[in-house]
């Protein structure tokens, strides 16, 4: 395939970049000054097919025969090549997605990470001997149980992590034998593209993981529906996913989806601690994070110093150009979403809600915003605001805030913020939510935590060894030794 100087990336299927005989392009562009930095030549329906083809084959003639050393070796020296090239992809990570310089090292180091989860994976991928003889008639005979790879696994990821999002799904799935068709988000497909080159480097057997560029509205059913293949992994907007779902028969499907997730401050919480935390909650990669800090419940004699002191501090984050080391909030993806966030917070002052720091809008860049005087009816409440935007409710008792916590659509993670370990684990208990972080807000992920949502939030957990789980089918073996 090209390389990144050329920035223009056809599909790769079979090892090989798929370009020319009239496919349509789709420009890249800088969502930071809209500079156009690179082009894709979108993927036919036929080269959604021939991905497929390859990937089956590829599968039953190399991946699901390969020892789970050789595997585990592959994603280990990707990690390493992708350690010795981590400013490389920083780069592209702010240029593609708008990400300033520090988040960019974050998930580069995350999906090093990832990487090395994978490849412990490959190794740790164990059944069970079950004892027969406890079921009446079972005596002399044994029952193992193995996992084997489910085969070809589509994955569909979104522009907010171009990088750690894709390795969460192709990284367990050839851990754990699968092969892969990639559909990467088309705003932000060339730190894909790059990486691409260090599996093949790595000694990933050509046609191990198959990516298609272009736009998943045209290609997705055509991934979707075909019936080789035998696991969905997507993360993105809800009404894509579930609509995903209802195409995908009795395939396996996991979903990651969006959130308007809940953080809970009590009036005995260390707020030393907690402000910067919510800080970077609400405001990293400009709140385009699906547990980003979005509805901000707050004890009622507390409200007035925690919200001054989140203004203060919300008043020094710099916004502006994300290769600039300076920069801690950047565009968000369009100028479209910036205008989408701004509509929602007028709407929500029409309807009674208060500015109290930010609110404005220059092209795709927003202002970090924090809003008071809301309620559960307001877009930026009950929907996924997906912008740096958080909004922050008084409550009076527990009981109040859980019920407040717990009245959303969605359910991916939640934060409490409090020194009682009681009152702690009793919410912990009853919020709807896949996830809970005590002292520590919604945003927090480590890469190998059983993550995902309930409700709207999807179904499914990623998280290195439980992708593995979902990309492999348990199968029981029984001996009869009589
Ligand atoms: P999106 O749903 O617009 O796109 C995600 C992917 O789906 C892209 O690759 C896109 O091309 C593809 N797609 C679009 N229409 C399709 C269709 N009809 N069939 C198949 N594929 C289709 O999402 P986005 O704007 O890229 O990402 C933002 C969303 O992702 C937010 O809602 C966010 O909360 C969610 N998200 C969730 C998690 C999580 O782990 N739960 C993580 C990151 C982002």
């Amino acid at each position: 395939m090209n390389t990144l100087t050329e920035l223009v990336v056809g599909s790769i299927i079979d090892g090989k970049e798929i370009r020319g005989n009239g496919r349509s392009t789709q420009e890249v562009q800088n969502p930071y000054n809209g500079e156009v930095i690179g082009k894709i030549e979108c993927a036919t329906k036929e080269d959604v097919e021939h991905a497929i083809n390859t990937a089956e084959s590829v599968f039953h003639e190399t991946m699901k025969k390969m020892p789970a050393y050789q595997r585990s070796d592959i994603l280990r020296k990707t990690a390493d090549l992708l350690e010795v090239q981590a400013e490389e992809f920083i780069r592209i990570l702010a240029l593609e997605a708008g990400k300033p310089i520090r988040e960019g090292r974050i998930e580069v180091d995350r999906a090093i990470q990832v990487l090395r989860f994978a490849s412990e994976g490959a190794k740790n991928i164990y059944g069970e001997q079950i004892p027969l003889d406890s079921a009446i008639g079972g005596e002399n005979q044994i029952g193992i149980s193995k996992r084997y790879p489910v085969g070809v696994v589509v994955a569909i990821t979104p522009f907010n992590f171009p990088l750690n999002l894709v390795l969460h799904k192709i990284a367990p799935a050839l851990a754990a034998g699968n092969t892969v068709v990639l559909k990467p988000a088309e705003k932000t497909p060339l730190t894909v593209a790059m990486f691409y080159k260090l599996l093949e480097k790595a000694g990933l057997p050509k046609g191990a993981l198959n990516i298609v560029m272009g736009p998943g509205s045209e290609l997705g059913e055509f991934l979707i529906t075909d019936s080789r293949v035998k696991k969905i992994t997507f993360t993105g907007s809800g009404p894509v996913g579930w609509k995903i779902k209802e195409m995908a028969g009795t395939k396996k499907v996991t979903l990651e989806l969006g959130s308007n997730a809940p953080n809970i401050i009590f009036n005995d919480a260390n707020l030393d601690d907690c402000i910067p935390s919510l800080i970077k909650g609400g405001f990293t990669f400009a709140g385009q994070a699906c547990v980003s800090v979005q509805r901000l419940y707050v004890q009622r004699d507390i409200f007035p110093l925690l919200v001054k002191r989140l203004v203060e501090e919300t008043g020094k984050l710099q916004v502006g150009d994300p290769l600039e080391s300076s920069t801690v909030i950047g565009p968000l993806i369009s100028e479209s979403e910036a205008i989408r966030a701004e509509a929602w917070i007028q709407e929500a002052v029409e309807q009674g809600a208060k500015v109290v720091i930010g609110g404005k809008r220059k092209n795709t860049l927003m202002e970090p915003t924090i809003l008071v005087d809301v309620n559960h009816q307001m877009r930026v409440v009950c929907q996924e605001v997906f912008a740096p935007i958080m909004t922050v409710i008084p409550f009076d008792t527990e009981e109040e805030v859980i019920n407040f916590a717990n009245d959303s659509d969605y359910g991916l993670q939640a934060g409490v913020f409090t020194q009682d370990i009681s009152r702690a684990l009793r919410l912990a208990d009853v919020l709807e939510t896949g996830g809970v972080w005590i002292n520590q807000t919604s945003l927090m992920r480590y890469d190998h935590i059983p993550y995902g949502g309930v409700k709207l939030s999807g179904t499914g957990k990623e998280g290195v060894k439980y992708a593995i789980e979902d990309m492999t089918e348990l199968k029981f073996i029984g001996i009869n030794l009589k």
